[in-house]
């Protein structure tokens, strides 16, 4: 048990957030979920959500005992304020800076900083976040430094003593598969598999080994490489 008991994860519906959930739930007594509508194209993450909850509630009683509420918080006002391919319908490119235009500038930002205020709220002491530098497709908000200096400036800026948790910053997609078979055993990483969603195009009728999704997109591209090695890795 780590020396603060009590977290809030963000949590999405894809694999590396339900990875982080799962995490916390094996190193804090008690682990409430936050999850946001920023307009997304295709809200299929949103859909997932409860059921997943329930089916990590069913693989173990202990889960089931340390989960707590799930926050659903409407901030739609991000897809007003800002022009992407993950709000609006455009064609997934790269821009003139390198970054893709997945990028939704600030929302890590935005979304750590309002689930700080949940957590103040509630009282709970611990962020924990899937941002990931491994990984990350050039996301500079999801940088170990940028979280590590919003931990500072939420401190400071609400005088608390948050800790922000980021369990998957030093892994990349094979690692975070073999983090779930760590965490819970083969049946978690079935259920990350088939109950997660983590393409950009919202695209689920066919399951591939790796779970569901167009199969080409930035994100499916990840996550398929990802769980080839795992599995590779494994045999
Ligand atoms: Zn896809």
């Amino acid at each position: 048990m780590l020396p603060t008991d009590s977290a809030l994860v963000l949590f999405s519906g894809g694999q590396d957030s339900t990875t982080c959930l799962a995490w916390a739930l094996k190193h804090y007594a008690r682990v409430e979920t936050i999850g946001f509508d920023y307009g997304q194209r295709h809200a299929v993450e949103l859909t997932v959500r409860p059921t997943l909850l329930q089916s990590l509630r069913r693989q173990s009683a202990d889960w089931n005992a340390r989960l707590g509420e799930d926050h659903m918080i409407d901030l739609s006002l991000i897809s007003a304020i800002s022009q992407t391919a993950m709000t609006h319908d455009i064609a997934i490119e790269t821009q003139a800076n390198g970054l893709p235009n997945t990028f939704v500038p600030g929302r890590n930002l935005l979304f750590m900083t309002v689930a700080a205020t949940v957590a103040y709220r509630r009282g709970l002491t611990v962020l924990v976040g899937g941002m990931c530098e491994t990984d990350f497709s050039g996301y500079p908000d999801c940088r170990d430094d940028t979280m590590k200096a919003l931990q500072v400036a939420l401190n400071l800026g609400m005088d608390t003593r948050i800790k922000l948790e980021t369990p998957l910053m030093w892994r990349d997609k094979k690692q975070t598969w073999e983090l779930a078979q760590e965490l819970g055993g083969r049946a978690l990483v079935d259920l990350i598999r088939e109950g997660t969603h983590t393409c950009y195009l919202g695209e689920r009728g066919a399951l591939h080994d790796w779970g569901y999704g167009c199969g080409t997109c930035p994100a499916c591209a990840l996550r398929a490489r990802g769980y080839h090695q795992f599995v590779g890795a494994e045999v």
